[in-house]
């Protein structure tokens, strides 16, 4: 029987709001802050992966995703003129899941959101904490409030105001050479799943996010960490899907408008040394393991850790205990995340092999499907 009755979750993105479900069904009774008052998510799409199908199985929102999202299986690697060079198997890890697949990311937020609030979790928005006592688990918030928590959990996404406050020797995220740019287009009837064309330095691809949109995204090499205006966005994005003969690429890029949704982000990432806890608090997610978008497993990997994080605590006596036992489950798979795609980030903004790239990408699908 645990020791935790009483949980705080920092921060209401994809890993605290699965962190919170989680243990509110395993009988723990979870706060929630979260500092953006209208609780929102930006507009971009995501791709989810078989392991995030099986996770949302067995939260029992399937049926919810299926009403917004889109299914796939595989990914396909295309050449200049589009032709198929190479297929990398996505294993769809139970029965009427999909192994592959993209959402818009407000849709899967609010699928979460709702299901937090169903499971009783109490959600304060446009909250956050002022102070944390590690030792005694006493947290002061900004409405003026305190409360006092078995397990308080830090997952305030990457720029993590706990791990600023709590974890002082933490490495600071690194930029990684490259950049991301996203748009939302139509969804072409002649692409049927994940699929990326590899350019000189830079990497395209579409991912289906619903019936009728797709979500573009194209990677640059990008030496210097610098921002665009919201001007040259439009131009920008264009100009570099020009440096692609293709013909599905081209159509696309032709029919891109300001009102594509076009989202430009420098890449980071982040991985916290063992341990992640201090005292009463856990960091999941972004907070202790930022990855750069290569496997688009990043939000997957932070809501893994918030049914883990349940777990172990349902699966403990002790607080300690469970704080170990998570972090025994998840540190080897997140950092073999982060440092695979960094590898894909270096062959891509060097222009080196293409075979090396494929495989890695092949290799770590394999891992991801793994058990948790
Ligand atoms: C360009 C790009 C593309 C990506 N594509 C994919 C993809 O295709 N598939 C995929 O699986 N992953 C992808 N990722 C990774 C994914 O977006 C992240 O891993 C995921 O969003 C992390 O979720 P999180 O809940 O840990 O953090 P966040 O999503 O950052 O959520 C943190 C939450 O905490 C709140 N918050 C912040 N500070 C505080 C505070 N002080 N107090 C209270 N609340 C606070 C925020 O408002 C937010 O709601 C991508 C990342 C990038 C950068």
């Amino acid at each position: 029987m645990t020791d935790v009755k009483k949980a705080l979750v920092i921060g209401g993105g994809f890993s605290g709001m699965v962190a919170a479900i989680c243990l509110q069904q395993r009988g723990v009774a979870v706060d929630l802050v979260e500092i953006d008052k209208d609780w929102r998510t930006y507009g971009a799409g995501i791709s989810l992966h078989g392991a995030t199908y099986r996770l949302l199985g067995q939260l029992g929102l399937m049926e919810a995703y299926h009403k917004v999202g889109a299914a796939c299986d595989g990914v396909h690697m295309r050449g200049p003129q589009d032709q198929i060079l190479a297929q990398i198997p996505t294993p769809a890890l139970g029965p009427d899941l999909p192994g592959n697949g993209a959402v818009m990311r407000p849709a899967l937020a609010k699928i979460l959101a709702d299901k937090t609030r169903a499971e009783g979790v109490d959600v304060r928005l446009g909250v956050t904490f002022t102070s944390i006592d590690q030792n005694s688990g006493t947290v002061a918030f900004t409405d003026g409030s305190t409360g006092t928590y078995d397990l308080i959990v830090g997952a305030d996404g990457f720029a993590s105001a706990v791990r600023a406050a709590l974890y002082t020797d933490a490495p600071a995220p690194q930029y990684v050479g490259q950049a991301v740019w996203r748009a939302v287009v139509p969804r072409p009837a002649d692409i049927p799943t994940l699929t990326m064309w590899m350019g000189p330095k830079l990497k395209a691809g579409i991912n289906h996010v619903s019936d009728s949109q797709s979500y573009l995204f194209l990677t640059e090499d990008k030496p210097v960490n610098e921002w665009v205006s919201d001007e040259a966005l439009l131009p920008t994005l264009k100009a570099l899907l020009a440096k692609f003969p293709s013909p599905v690429l081209t159509r696309l890029a032709e029919g891109l408008s300001e009102d594509s949704k076009i989202n430009y982000r420098p890449l980071e990432n982040m991985m916290l040394p063992r341990p992640w806890s201090r005292g009463r608090v856990v960091l999941i997610g972004d907070a202790v393991h930022a990855t750069t978008p290569h496997m688009a497993a990043g939000a997957m990997l932070g809501m893994e850790d918030g049914l883990v994080l349940a777990e172990a605590v349902a699966g403990n006596d002790s607080r300690d205990a469970a704080l170990t036992a998570f972090e025994e489950r998840r540190f080897e798979r997140c950092r073999m995340v982060v440092e695979n795609s960094a590898r894909l980030a270096e062959i891509e903004v060097t222009g080196g092999d293409h075979g090396e790239h494929v495989q890695l990408m092949g290799k770590t699908q394999g891992a991801l499907a793994q058990p948790i």
